[in-house]
């Protein structure tokens, strides 16, 4: 099985909308250091753990086999997944870290139906222990949303694992297992010829763990999830910068103009504001919960069928606020804007002017 992990642009959160805290999540979580400040990534120092795909909300990296481990998740009678430290038994991932929330909630919707086993090396003494691990965490938060999944079972390879080969006399001699070594090792002069020609243009608007999900949740239209949604607090004012900012386009706003008044911006216009969110298209970035002012937005679990994941949610409806003295629109709980806060009606100096 051969496969590279590659950056796709287009998928970058950073390359569908600027925001001034640029997302970092794949640069801070490679344990090797693989991935420069331009997400280039030095084929020399990647082994291919997958951390990259884990903490990337949406497909900024990708390993290119990752369309065939769809079919085959969804073809196989039994699932056997193998990390290429175990017994190659199934069908080699890269490495368990490759699994993010998705992708384990995928695996057990699909273990209802048929069995699901994910084989490993020693972990401890694998290089990628960081992404395993990292991966394993958030199995364990699927686990305590969703006590009750279906449950896939991880066998670790035993660290004395031996074999026993049959001579042509009939002899039996018992000799030590093969040495294991990553897909990575055994092909990298492979991928040094192909290093040149490797391209990653592909875009798409949902990442390929998103997919499964939604194509294994698809046939199960009761069955619910955890998913992790946003909810919009009272303090909520109306201002819709959440909806600017998604890169997702996940959170949109629908607003509502007065038609009487004439000789106005058209932010001094806006009657009402609806927030829409679309859950499928929300990759947890949390731009929009950062961005807010009066910290109105936070996540929390909810259990979500296919046709709530899948639909629009109404989370919000309100009317945005206006400065009390000059009637400018505000962004915040305050009465009064920024200028008319600093400033003194009677003799019409500010701060900021
Ligand atoms: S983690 Fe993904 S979205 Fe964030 S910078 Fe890296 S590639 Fe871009
Ligand atoms: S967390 Fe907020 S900004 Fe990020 S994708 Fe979801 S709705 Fe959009």
């Amino acid at each position: 099985m051969t496969c590279q992990i590659v950056y796709h642009n287009g998928n970058c959160l950073n390359t569908k909308k600027p925001f001034a805290r640029a997302c970092r999540l794949c640069i801070e979580g490679c344990p090797h250091q693989a991935i420069s400040e331009y997400r280039q990534l030095d084929a020399k120092l990647c082994t291919e753990c997958g951390a990259c795909m884990a903490v990337c909300p949406s497909d900024g990296f990708v390993d290119q086999t990752m369309h065939q481990l769809h079919d085959y998740l969804l073809g196989a009678k039994e699932i056997v997944l193998n990390c290429p430290q175990a017994i190659p038994r199934g069908f080699e991932i890269p490495c368990l870290g490759i699994l993010d929330r998705d992708g384990w909630i995928t695996l057990m919707l699909l273990a209802r139906e048929k069995s699901v086993t994910i084989m490993t090396g020693v972990c401890a003494e694998c290089e990628d222990r960081q992404a395993c691990a990292a991966s394993v965490q958030v199995f364990k938060q699927v686990h305590l949303d969703w006590p009750d999944h279906a449950s896939v079972r991880i066998q670790v390879r035993p660290e004395e694992e031996t074999v026993v080969s049959e001579t042509e006399d009939g002899s039996k001699s018992v000799v030590r297992r093969v040495e294991m070594t990553g897909w990575r090792q055994r092909s990298m002069k492979k991928i040094e010829e192909w290093l040149p020609n490797l391209t990653a243009d592909e875009t798409y608007p949902m990442s390929r763990s998103r997919q499964w999900l939604l194509g294994v949740l698809e046939k199960t239209l009761e069955e619910k999830i955890p998913f992790r949604a946003l909810t919009v607090a009272d303090t909520c004012t109306s201002c819709g910068v959440c909806a600017a900012i998604c890169p997702q386009g996940a959170l949109q706003k629908r607003e509502e103009m007065n038609p009487v008044i004439e000789d106005a911006d058209k932010e001094e216009k806006i009657m009402s504001l609806r927030l829409i969110l679309e859950p499928q298209k929300c990759v947890h970035c949390g731009r929009c919960v950062e961005i807010c002012r009066p910290l109105a937005l936070s996540f929390s679990t909810k259990q979500l069928s296919y046709r709530l994941l899948t639909g629009k949610i109404l989370l919000h409806e309100g009317s945005p606020k206006y400065c009390s003295r000059c009637g400018k629109r505000i962004f915040d709980n305050s009465e009064l804007c920024l200028v008319c806060s600093t400033s003194d009606p009677g003799s019409g100096s500010s701060f900021f002017l």
